[in-house]
């Protein structure tokens, strides 16, 4: 009779600990490759495509669709869309998974570098919600991609590899630290304070900035580059820290963007287990929902409404009224991570509530702020239905609450797609440490939040 949250860890068979062994495992190595938003779409494109996927532009060619197909469909490099095709009309609704591959960094501004004293910087302007404290004196990896005058396109890692370089932003020594110490932690270190060192060795003794120019002189030499192509250009600083297991009992993975790729992880996992479905499945994974879900890439853009009317398009329905439904009789699990209870910050949870680490994948009702602000809210029809489908595959899952009520709160991606009437709930991984510079995530939520997004795609 009384509701009791399931710990993963003491109810799975020896079988089962294997797979969610296997699926950590590989899910460090995407993690280790997908580190931004671009490097995550080309992996899930290459993950895709060995799985039989196509891109939909083939197929727009043959002009033809049938049950069975996979294509997927790509947004600017930066979002993907992955539909298993299915035996039963589009109209009768799609069956999407939706997560987001952006994660909390620092960006490069457009004119990034400087130098003062004999040290050179580039410049950061922050993506996301982020302490900036705690961007400092951590090793950083760049990722991006830069055009030359002539548009010649060159994608620049720096970093990631043993024998590459890392970057960091300095910190205040303790020792002179007694003023700021009384600072409110918002202020302790300002945005403009978060300046990469890139380098210290100077060209000459005559020029000005000689250690900026000498870094110029590095980059031309490496990538043909010249300092104005930065205008053109997007760099992303990310934690040079790899993806590794946690605990003594190795129970945890460590990792930054876990929000959330740990999201879209599953969801690649689900889709590309998957062979033959009644419904279409849809595995969406869109970009900039850390700042809003704005832009071209991100899930406000018309991507998926353009995806779907090309498949209809396909079928010989491209007609409004086949549209609308396609869209409002579709089911969709918004794919993001929700908070772990942590018993280190007990007073911004409220424990009944909130999803507890290796109890599984959290249904969440409801995000937002202030009196549920912003949230999608789902209808308990479709939670009943949800429930059911995870009931069929034994999924233990659990409830999740994004904070105690007037905590602060969150967005998703979910009120977005609940705009075109489908119905949506929100349904991730809890993570503790969320948008820090790593983050904590249960390796049994992991496989929870894979099977949860399985048994979906099977039984919605
Ligand atoms: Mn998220
Ligand atoms: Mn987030």
């Amino acid at each position: 009779m009384e509701y009791k949250r399931k710990n993963l860890w003491l109810n799975i068979d020896e079988n089962q600990k294997n797979d969610l062994e296997e699926i950590s495992k590989d899910y460090i190595n995407f993690l280790n490759t997908a580190k931004t938003e671009r490097l995550a779409t080309k992996e899930i494109i290459r993950r895709a495509e060995e799985k039989g996927f196509v891109n939909l532009d083939e197929k727009i060619k043959e002009g033809s669709l049938k049950a069975g197909d996979k294509v997927y469909a790509v947004n600017k490099e930066k979002a993907v869309a992955l539909f298993l095709i299915g035996s039963e009309d589009l109209e009768n609704g799609l069956a999407i998974v939706g997560a987001h591959t952006d994660s909390p960094r620092l960006d490069l501004k457009p004119v990034p570098l400087s130098e003062d004293t004999n040290i050179a910087y580039l410049k950061t302007h922050y993506y996301g919600g982020v302490k900036k404290y705690q961007w400092t004196t951590i090793p950083l990896e760049l990722h991006g991609v830069i055009y030359k005058k002539d548009g010649e396109k060159v994608e620049i890692s720096i970093g990631d590899k043993e024998d590459e370089p890392v970057f960091t932003i300095s910190e205040l020594l303790i020792h002179l630290s007694r003023k700021l110490m009384d600072e409110k932690a918002r202020d302790v270190i300002k945005g403009e304070q978060l300046q990469i060192i890139v380098g210290s060795i100077p060209l000459d003794k005559d020029s000005e900035n000689p250690v900026k120019k000498n870094i110029l002189k590095i980059l031309n030499e490496k990538y043909g580059i010249i300092e104005e192509d930065f205008i053109t250009a997007e760099f992303e600083a990310v934690p040079a820290i790899k993806a590794r297991n946690a605990g003594l009992d190795n129970s945890m993975i460590i990792a930054h963007g876990q929000d959330d790729r740990v999201c879209s992880y599953a969801t690649l996992n689900a889709i590309l287990s998957m062979e033959n479905s009644k419904k279409t499945l849809v595995a969406l994974f869109v970009d900039k929902e850390e700042i809003g879900s704005y832009g071209a890439t991100g899930m406000s853009s018309q991507f998926l409404e353009n995806t779907i009317l090309e498949l209809l398009n396909l079928k010989g329905k491209a007609d409004l009224i086949s549209f609308k439904r396609t869209l409002k009789n579709s089911k969709v699990l918004s794919a993001d991570v929700t908070l772990a209870y942590d018993p280190n910050f007990k007073d911004v949870s409220e424990i009944d509530n909130a999803a507890q680490f290796g109890c599984g994948v959290a249904l969440t009702k409801y995000t937002g702020s202030g009196g549920k602000g912003g949230s999608n809210d789902a209808n308990a029809e479709y939670l009943q239905e949800v429930r059911a489908a995870f009931d069929k595959n034994n999924v233990i899952y659990q409830t999740g609450e994004l904070g105690a009520v007037d905590a602060g709160g969150g967005g998703t991606i979910a009120f977005i797609l609940a705009e075109y009437c489908m119905d949506v709930v929100d349904c991730g991984t809890p993570v503790i440490s969320m948008h820090a510079p790593t983050e904590l995530v249960s390796k049994a939520d992991l496989y929870s939040t894979v099977e949860a997004y399985k048994s979906f795609y099977q039984n919605i």
